[in-house]
């Protein structure tokens, strides 16, 4: 978002801000963007939000097997959106290893929109989420773009140096709202369930691992069920389902 005293303040492009590297490696050497872990419990596939309003200005497939640094498919899928120049300057921010993105070249995003979905495509040892922040087509040190509001896995990850600091928030100045969210749906007959879970399939929220099932009762008979964070596109498909089939569900903000 622009801020009332003309700065950029980026909205973090994962849940959790987590940095497991920064500019620079703990080696020293240059890296050139931050990694945000991913991982949650058994998951690494978390939502990935556009960090300001913008223009989806390339995606890229991975190919499934080239992690060559010198090469481009070493970023796995990415995207890259297009923001408002800053000081006549282009403004890009990059989100790579994605699992998925579900956004097309030419799309326009809304801050804090669903883009996709972390994952390990491209060069990774594990899945995170590798995030650039491009001014005039020079990498920057994301930091610089974003909030204080994050830790590090370690005290030997880089943040920031002297002279570069996270951006000041002006008081007047509020985030936005998540618009994503997640339904809940309790004591569920089995075939109610399974009738979601198909779906869910269908949408591929399963294989994202957005779905979750409990059984309410010690006969196994009856299931909670959890689906999110998701669009809202799909949590209507989701509501309605569930109303097609005699049960009721709950939406959240996620
Ligand atoms: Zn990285």
């Amino acid at each position: 978002m622009r801020l009332s005293n003309g700065e950029v303040l980026l909205r973090w492009p994962l849940d959790q801000h987590i940095l497991t590297q920064g500019w620079h490696y703990n080696s020293g050497r240059s890296h050139n963007g931050i990694d945000l872990r991913t991982q949650i419990g058994n998951t690494a596939v978390r939502p990935v939000y556009a960090a300001e309003d913008g223009t989806v200005s390339a995606t890229q497939l991975w190919d499934g097997h080239t992690t060559d640094e010198r090469s481009m498919q070493s970023y796995g899928n990415y995207v890259d959106i297009r923001h408002a120049d800053y000081k006549q300057q282009s403004l890009v921010t990059r989100y790579a290893h994605l699992f998925k993105f579900i956004v097309a070249k030419g799309e326009k995003v809304k801050e804090g929109q669903l883009i996709g979905y972390s994952g390990a495509t491209g060069n990774v040892f594990g899945a995170h989420l590798h995030f650039e922040v491009l001014l005039g087509g020079k990498r920057t040190n994301p930091l610089t773009w974003l909030d204080d509001d994050f830790t590090t896995a370690s005290s030997s990850v880089y943040t920031y140096g002297p002279g570069e600091h996270a951006v000041e928030r002006p008081a007047e100045d509020k985030p936005a709202a998540s618009t994503l969210q997640t339904i809940c749906a309790s004591n569920l007959t089995n075939a109610q369930a399974m009738a979601v879970f198909s779906l869910a399939i269908q949408l591929q929220l399963v294989a994202m691992r957005l779905y979750w099932a409990e059984f309410s009762d010690a006969e196994m008979a009856h299931q909670n069920i959890e689906v999110g964070p998701i669009t809202q596109g799909d949590a209507k498909a989701v509501l309605d389902k569930l109303s097609a089939v005699g049960a009721k569900g709950t939406a959240q903000a996620a």
